[in-house]
């Protein structure tokens, strides 16, 4: 009997016993995916139902295709709750793309300066972009303190006439969460890189101009980015910007302008059925992550200094729990031990150092408990 057939008898779709070398991945992304959405990609893998091929061997253009993709969108409407003044579009390029897409689509060309809140290292590369398509402020800089806090409120003074304000929801290295939107004029579209948080808590999309997360942290494989915006600034582009960058056309034409990433869409929306309708909704969802990331922040804080998270308590992440050892040695020691105990792909990013231990929504609660319990043995092993 195969793994996948003994699979479909399991009542856990997410048991780690489904294959004798799937390791608990804590990988930052890509990430570790619902094992019962790589099942149904395996069992669809040959022959996609009435299509006579895989899903990667049909035109785009095709009725099966343009369901996929459609049901993909409207699975994340539902799930977020998007209205219809907002469109939702699948483009290629990943997160990177959009640091370049949302200056020159919003920047450029306007004769106003873009407000850029920076709390780590992925505002900093979009940052960079951003510049060279026009006027940029750097409206807050957690530098100081190597990206271990959000601004208070106070701390944001964006202008009313601002192009938009910038932000990222999870700063995946430095494992730095806004627990909630940042204050922003009404005036001025809020535009967030929700890359490593998106659909891992439900979102008031109507605070937003411009939302947009590439997949292979917490919703897909790689290959795919969602954006979500307000469609009144479609409009505002100079037509001259590169035409793959220019967001009107992906919305005009259905996320169809050109050739979109087929399979990447296809797992998309299946992650995306899958947090609806086996994990019932991102409210559930939001509730499990917080148990699971409160498990792992417990660990570091009943440790008497042992572990010491990077984050500042009120910005901790729900996805992405950072935290050092006392030394070198022992966080070798720590990553090779885990390593043992199935406990994979934990080291942290070098500009932190460390341990990142990604718990994205795919990770089953088993992960998190068996890493929670290494982490208390290891540290009484060891202080
Ligand atoms: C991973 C990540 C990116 C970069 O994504 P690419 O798809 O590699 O371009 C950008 N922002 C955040 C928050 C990320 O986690």
């Amino acid at each position: 009997m195969t793994a996948s057939a003994q699979g479909v008898q399991t009542t856990s779709a997410q048991s780690s016993a489904s294959h004798p070398e799937r390791v608990f991945n804590f990988s930052a992304g890509p990430a570790t995916m619902p094992e019962s959405v790589l099942r149904e990609v395996q069992d669809e893998m040959l022959c996609y139902p009435g299509a006579g091929a895989s899903i990667m061997e049909i035109s785009h253009r095709d009725k099966l295709f343009v369901d996929v993709l459609h049901d993909a969108e409207s699975t994340i409407r539902e799930l977020l709750n998007v209205s219809d003044d907002y469109s939702v579009m699948f483009m290629q390029g990943g997160a990177t793309l959009q640091f370049s897409a949302i200056p020159a689509n919003l920047l450029r060309g306007s004769g106003k300066r873009a407000q850029y809140v920076l709390t780590g290292s992925w505002g900093k590369k979009a940052i960079k972009e951003a510049k060279k398509e026009g006027d940029v402020d750097v409206l807050f800089d957690a530098a100081d303190s190597n990206y271990d806090h959000i601004p208070s409120a106070s701390d944001l003074a964006c202008p009313d006439d601002a192009a938009y304000m910038y932000y990222c929801s999870n700063e995946t290295i430095q494992g730095v969460q806004f627990p909630t939107e940042p204050n922003c004029p009404d005036s001025v579209p809020l535009v967030s890189d929700a890359s490593s948080d998106f659909l891992c808590r439900p979102l008031p999309i109507d605070q937003y101009g411009l939302l947009y997360a590439c997949a292979q942290k917490n919703a897909g494989p790689a290959g795919v980015s969602v954006v979500i915006m307000r469609k009144d600034l479609l409009d505002q582009a100079d037509p001259n910007i590169p035409g793959y960058l220019h967001f009107k056309n992906h919305h005009d034409n259905d996320s169809e302008w050109n050739t979109p990433p087929t399979f990447a869409i296809y797992v998309l929306g299946k992650v995306a059925r899958w947090l609806r309708d086996d994990m019932g909704g991102l409210e559930k969802m939001e509730s499990i992550n917080r148990e699971k990331s409160q498990q792992l922040y417990s660990a570091i804080d009943s440790s008497n200094g042992f572990y010491r998270g990077h984050a500042k308590t009120d910005c901790r992440s729900l996805m992405n729990v950072t935290f050092n050892l006392p030394s070198d040695e022992l966080t070798a020691k720590f990553i090779a031990e885990a390593a043992e105990h199935k406990l994979a792909a934990l080291k942290g990013h070098r500009s932190v150092g460390g341990i990142r231990a990604s718990i994205y929504n795919a990770m089953p609660r088993e992960g998190v408990n068996a890493l929670a319990s290494f982490m208390n043995d290891f540290a009484s092993k060891n202080s």
